[in-house]
């Protein structure tokens, strides 16, 4: 036998080479373990169950998209939408401002967006609600003010919630109004601030509150780094924050513009950027524990594509793909064709049984996972026949 090194060097690799790799270093028992593992995974977790649409180890799931990161940490990757880059066009294609009367306008001078005092504050053209964001500033270095007139301006979410820009590298306020808080509710963790003229940045993930029928089903909630340090995690938003008054628990849009304050204080930002979030189940995502109500409409959904997957196949293809639906949702017809396709196997199989022991032995596992999560009654006929041909052939199974 050659070496393990030699094995793993020369072995052309896939994942049909990868089993017979196994089989070749391993023998028999252990490659038909893998196999199980490998080729045999829509039988392998737990299946659905009342609040969770999806199997544990679904492969039925939706692959995650794929998308380039920044090429640095903190340059956009490839599905985020710029809000700023530095240049004038930019900000003209990507900015309004807030006041229509106004005389000054704020400026872009060596790649930073700056601040006017008196022009008002910006709104994004772009409207969002839950995000991760990227955003970089800079108070002035020239240190004039103290308190909440030292470097102050602000980033509001949708318009609404304030995480605060303000320079407290070496000036103290209240704590839920420094940099990093997200204003009037909760002071950040640290002050992990550079000095002031140094860039800072914000990564900042956020989910708006939602409301029905003037009921909460997601406050919502504030994630904040700083120069790469957690300053909130999970912050609950308790209405979004106000300047003096206590917010309370209320909903926010669908929408809104991501807002730029101008508090009178020249702040720069540079390499804004967001990417819009995956949906809460509260709004229809499908991801993770659901209501009982929108399980069974995504289980419906997956069972029907499933099905209709399976008129793609043939023979035991297809058998295991409409097995496979009924973890999903119980469907009369499914079942019946499904037992009629293992009966048409069991007759193929039965007459040389040596050339289709991986066949069988996958069919059995699957007939078993069903039974064991009650989608097949326990007294099937088909189980002791498939049962009785792998143990008269004395084959080793390890079951799922
Ligand atoms: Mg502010």
């Amino acid at each position: 036998m050659a070496s393990l090194a030699g094995l793993v060097a020369e072995f052309p690799w896939g994942m049909n080479s990868e089993l017979n790799f196994f089989r070749a270093l391993f023998g028999e028992v252990l490659y038909l373990f893998l196999f199980v593992q490998l080729l045999w995974a829509q039988f392998y977790g737990d299946p659905p169950d009342k609040t969770h649409p999806w199997a544990v180890h679904d492969n039925n799931r939706p692959q995650p998209p794929r998308i380039e990161p920044g090429e640095i940490l903190g340059t956009p990757p490839s599905d985020a939408i710029i809000l700023f880059d530095g240049t004038k066009e930019s900000f003209k294609a990507n900015w309004k401002h807030e006041k229509h009367k106004r005389k000054k306008d704020w400026k872009v001078i060596n790649g930073a967006l700056i601040a006017v005092d008196g022009a008002g504050d910006l709104l994004s053209k772009a409207t969002f609600a839950d995000c991760q964001l990227h955003i970089e500033w800079a108070a002035p270095s020239k240190i004039i003010g103290s308190g909440q007139g030292r470097g102050n301006s602000g980033i509001f979410l949708m318009g609404i919630t304030e995480i605060q820009v303000l320079d407290n590298y070496k000036n103290p306020t209240y704590p839920d109004g420094f940099a990093g808080s997200v204003y009037g509710i909760m002071p950040p963790m640290v002050n992990a601030l550079k000095p002031p003229g140094q860039w800072q940045t914000y990564d900042i993930i956020f989910r708006r509150p939602v409301h029905r029928d003037g009921k909460a089903l997601d406050e919502g909630y504030l994630t904040v780094f700083l120069n790469g340090v957690v300053v909130q995690d999970g912050t609950p938003l308790e209405g979004g924050g106000l300047h003096k008054d206590r917010s309370r628990s209320r909903s926010f849009p669908v929408k809104g513009p991501l807002k730029l304050q101008d508090h009178g204080n020249p702040v720069q930002y540079r390499n804004i950027w967001y990417r819009e979030l995956r949906q809460r189940s509260v709004e229809g995502g499908t991801d993770g524990e659901l209501s009982y109500e929108a399980t069974t409409t995504k289980r419906a959904e997956i069972a029907a594509s499933i099905r209709k997957d399976a008129t793609t196949k043939k023979g035991k293809e297809k058998l295991l793909r409409l097995m496979e639906s009924l973890c999903y949702e119980e469907d009369a017809v499914a079942i019946t064709d499904a037992e009629k396709l293992r009966s048409e196997f069991i007759d193929q199989v039965k007459i040389n049984p040596d050339s289709y022991k991986e066949d069988i032995i996958q069919v059995n596992n699957a007939v078993k996972y069903l039974i064991k999560h009650q989608r097949m009654r326990v007294d099937h006929p088909h189980i002791e026949i498939l049962e009785k041909i792998i143990k008269n052939n004395g084959w080793k199974v390890k079951n799922n």
